[in-house]
């Protein structure tokens, strides 16, 4: 396995819309998936999209940390758990919504107050291939919401006017 760079903005892959998996039991896509789990904890991160290594495919990695007691509090069973999700697709969102603070590996450095649904309902395919559908809520929804934004090329900035300079070391990016 491997670390693989994370590309910034200068890099049009990242504004690209990704194009869907087809082919999964092929070594490259299993090492590719491999790679971002590990590149994601490295980070550490809450998500990654393959066209933020410069892949442009349907596919992200979602897991939230479990660093802490306090993390483990705040996500329960989902904290620590890797979700990898390829060709994942919002087919149900809630009608509430809500603001919160996010920051993209992508734009390091930077936060921004994003508004995102409450809950979404996602399928997709796991890495095998195979049908699957998770519902997720408060921060693991907005992570959703995020990387899936990342596969039609837009940014948490593009969805924002309140974008600041952070100096912390922050554990929550996507
Ligand atoms: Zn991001």
């Amino acid at each position: 396995m491997s670390i693989l760079p994370i590309i910034q903005p200068d890099n049009p892959v990242l504004r690209k819309k990704a194009v869907r998996v087809t082919t999964f039991d092929d070594k490259k896509f299993q090492q590719l998936i491999d790679d971002m789990v590990e590149t994601l904890i490295a980070a550490p991160g809450v998500g990654l999209a393959a066209p933020q290594v410069a892949v442009s495919q349907r596919l992200i990695v979602v897991r939230l940390p479990d660093a802490s007691e306090e993390d483990r509090q705040e996500y329960g069973p989902l904290a620590g758990v890797v979700h990898v999700f390829a060709n994942p697709k919002i087919i149900k969102a809630s009608k509430e919504m809500v603001k919160g603070v996010e920051g993209c590996l992508s734009l390091p450095g930077y936060l921004g107050e994003v508004e995102r649904h409450k809950s979404v309902v996602v399928t997709g395919q796991d890495r095998q291939g195979k049908d699957i559908r998770i519902k997720a809520d408060g921060w693991f929804a907005r992570v959703f919401q995020h990387e899936i934004d990342h596969l039609e090329g837009v940014l948490f900035t593009d969805r924002t006017e309140k974008v600041w300079r952070s100096d912390g070391d922050e554990k929550d990016e996507a």
